[in-house]
């Protein structure tokens, strides 16, 4: 059995799971390494989702991501039977150039290392389980699939910061992220919903990270991410949209240094910032504490701003696109966000919501509204699967 295994690394944890690709792509495994440095776990699922990996490692065994990757290795080397033909990797960062999944060699790297200053706390992280595999498998063909990479085809109008013209041409544009997630929903509509494919749909992609991106017939034209993963909507520890002034008074006035600016705004704002509680929209549900409530009226409220900002991109609206994991498992929230959307003629079926049904609008509804869970590592092995050539 010839597999691929896709590779989404991020601060403290290695995710991964594993494709057959005879007759089609098939999940056959689905794993992730926790706690990287600190309190290192390996839990590993078959296709069928029953759990047949679950270690605890001493920190100092796994105490780096390139070190996690030896063990997830390791494992697949001795657990895993199909023989493994290419590799795909999640790489937040293809910078201006990359507008497609590449095949990795030691330009790409070289390449993609020049972007690790715009995204200095994920590409670090995604380049370095590319490095240990090539290491020890050289022969073993691997791919990077990008974050940006949907977002390529957005107008220059689109991508400008209106600041001096040459910051653009060093790279200081908006970007936009979370494009594998909006690839693999933009690919899914014209199967389940012909009938808006090919018109304005905003996306929700609303997990720990959270943005929103305007599809005009199924391309990106439009998202509420930029030069960063800061951009846009709270997440569940990051700021979203926030005037650069507020910046300029933490550095002069209150004599933070730029490290302590970037872990507050990453870190400690959001969600988590706001409320006090937590990061987690499910504790913020469950908490009776006042703050929590706030800061989900706050989420809310900011995802219906941007709605008519990515609407106004597309000159009008035929549906909504609820994804990820708040997207996908909160009729809750789907039904707040739902009702930010009635002044653009958007009507929930609330039954067809408490279901989580694929449509979740009523028959009268202007605007269409829909669940369509996301599958991003799917996408990754889709182009693993094209481009590594299998
Ligand atoms: P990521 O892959 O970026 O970690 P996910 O797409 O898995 O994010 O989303 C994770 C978030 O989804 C969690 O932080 C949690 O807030 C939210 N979430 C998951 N399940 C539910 C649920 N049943 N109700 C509300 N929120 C949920």
């Amino acid at each position: 059995m010839d597999t691929i295994l896709v590779v989404n690394a991020g601060s403290s944890s290695l995710k991964f799971e594993v494709f057959s690709i005879e007759g089609g792509l098939h999940k056959r495994l689905k794993g992730q390494m926790e706690g990287v440095g600190t309190a290192p776990h390996l839990r590993v699922k078959d296709g069928a989702g029953a759990v047949i990996a679950d270690h605890v490692f001493e920190p100092g065994d796994v105490a780096d991501l390139p070190a996690a990757m030896r063990h997830v290795g390791a494992w697949l080397v001795e657990r895993h039977e199909g023989r493994l033909v290419a590799v795909g990797h999640r790489v937040v960062h293809g910078g201006p150039d990359y507008t497609a999944p590449v095949l990795i060699d030691e330009k790409v790297i070289a390449d993609l290392e020049r972007y690790v200053p715009l995204a200095p706390l994920h590409q670090p992280n995604n380049l370095a389980p590319i490095r240990a595999i090539l290491e020890r498998r050289p022969d073993l063909p691997q791919v990077a699939c990008f974050d940006t990479s949907f977002h390529r085809g957005h107008s220059a109008v689109a991508d400008h910061y209106a600041i001096p013209e040459h910051f653009f041409a060093e790279g200081v544009r908006r970007y936009g992220f979370h494009g594998l997630s909006y690839e693999y929903v933009a690919g899914r509509l014209p199967e389940i919903a012909p009938e808006v494919a090919g018109g304005r749909v905003i996306v929700a992609h609303l997990g720990s990270g959270a943005s929103l991106c305007a599809l005009s017939a199924g391309r990106s034209v439009e998202s509420t991410l930029g030069f960063t993963a800061l951009d846009g909507l709270p997440m569940g520890t990051r700021c979203g949209q926030i005037d650069p002034g507020v910046i300029l008074y933490l550095l002069d006035q209150k004599g933070m240094t730029a490290h302590e600016v970037q872990d507050l705004l990453y870190k400690d704002s959001g969600l988590k910032g706001l409320s006090g509680v937590s990061n987690d929209v499910r504790a913020l549900l469950e908490s009776t504490e006042p703050s929590a409530a706030f800061a989900l009226d706050h989420f809310v409220y900011r995802i219906g701003l941007n709605a008519g900002m990515l609407a106004a991109a597309l000159g009008g609206l035929d549906a909504f696109v609820f994804t990820a994991g708040i997207g996908e498992n909160s009729p809750d929230m789907r039904a707040r966000i739902s009702d930010g959307l009635r002044w653009f003629g958007a009507a929930l079926d609330a039954q067809a919501n408490a279901r989580g049904d694929l449509l979740i609008s009523t028959p009268e509804s202007v605007v269409r509204l829909y669940v369509v869970p996301t599958d991003e590592e799917l996408m990754i092995a889709r182009h693993t699967l094209a481009i590594s050539g299998h």
